[in-house]
């Protein structure tokens, strides 16, 4: 994939024939369906190859890991330093390599910049760290306005900055993939690295919310 930009992250693949799928197909289910049999038939792919894949990306992938690198990043001076240098090697470094995650770039966000990820061709995105994209992140909507209007975009978010605070948004794309490295919220001083994980969500990763304060969580 790593050459071909214009691909389609989605793969519906494991209820096709279950019950509540009985809704009209779209487009592209249809053609990823269609896609997938070929192959099969033509004995190009096994469908185990396809289950596997798919297991891999629900269980060892997703933001739990982009926010053990985050959590890392606040407590860690050293560990910062080289995570916004050569953020591939210090993912590599957590473990954290895989498809779709071979280049990442970490930005941080300040009390004076603001960054936030988009990928304006398709849904390009940190697997490794974060999974697979939200719809919205696919949307055109936010492909477009993310950069055309990022200000407004992040209010609906409910991310309301000062005008004073820079936005920056990052084009992620199949060469490089960024991650937000989210502000580390204020009184979480005492806080071990896993609590202090437990506070950084996906969203604050893309750069569409803040990390969650202690005092928001349950
Ligand atoms: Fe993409």
């Amino acid at each position: 994939m790593s050459d071909d930009h214009d691909h389609d992250h989605d793969h519906d693949h494991d209820h096709y024939d279950s019950p509540k799928s009985r809704r009209p197909r779209s487009e592209f289910e249809l053609r990823t369906m269609a896609l997938e049999a070929a192959l099969v038939h033509n004995g190009l792919l096994a469908t185990d190859a396809v289950d596997a894949f798919l297991e891999g990306i629900e269980h060892r992938m997703g933001p739990h890991n982009g926010a053990r690198v985050v959590a890392r990043a606040w407590i860690d001076p050293a560990f910062k330093a080289r995570l916004l240098a050569d953020g591939s090697a210090s993912v590599a470094e957590m473990g954290l390599a895989g498809p779709e995650g071979d280049t990442v770039r970490v930005v941080e966000n300040t009390v004076d910049t603001h960054n936030m990820v988009v990928c304006t061709l398709c849904s390009c995105y940190p697997w490794p760290l974060l999974g697979l994209p939200p719809i919205w992140y696919k949307s055109f909507a936010y492909r477009s306005r993310a950069v055309s209007e990022p200000r407004a975009v992040l209010a609906e978010f409910g991310v309301s900055l000062d005008p004073s605070v820079e936005v920056r948004v990052w084009d992620s794309s199949a060469e490089v993939r960024y991650l937000v490295l989210p502000q580390r919220p204020a009184g979480t001083d005492r806080l071990s690295e896993d609590e202090l994980a437990a506070l950084v969500t996906r969203n604050s990763m893309i750069g569409t919310a803040f990390a969650d304060h202690p005092s928001t969580q349950g």
